[in-house]
């Protein structure tokens, strides 16, 4: 299904994701929640704790990175790097 805007163009699909509309249609309030996070820098609200080395990582990170700092993260699932 493509969409269109008023004059006619197709949609981009960077522009779905930065406005919200895509998300809304996931339906679920939890992907809801998670996509508010998705567009954060790595340095956004850095309100939460690593789940590995308890250091400061931002909601980006406790949302698309399993709670951990991008270290703990790559060692976890990248352990060859
Ligand atoms: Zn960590």
């Amino acid at each position: 299904m493509t969409q269109k805007t008023i004059d006619g163009k197709d949609v981009e699909e960077e522009s779905i994701w930065s406005d919200g509309s895509f998300a809304e249609t996931l339906g679920s309030e939890d992907m809801k929640t998670k996509m508010r996070t998705f567009h954060m820098k790595h340095d956004e609200e850095m309100d939460f704790n690593c789940s590995k080395c308890k250091i400061k990582i931002s909601a980006h990170n406790k949302d698309w990175h399993n709670g951990m700092c991008d270290t703990c993260f790559n060692k976890e699932f990248f352990p060859e790097d």
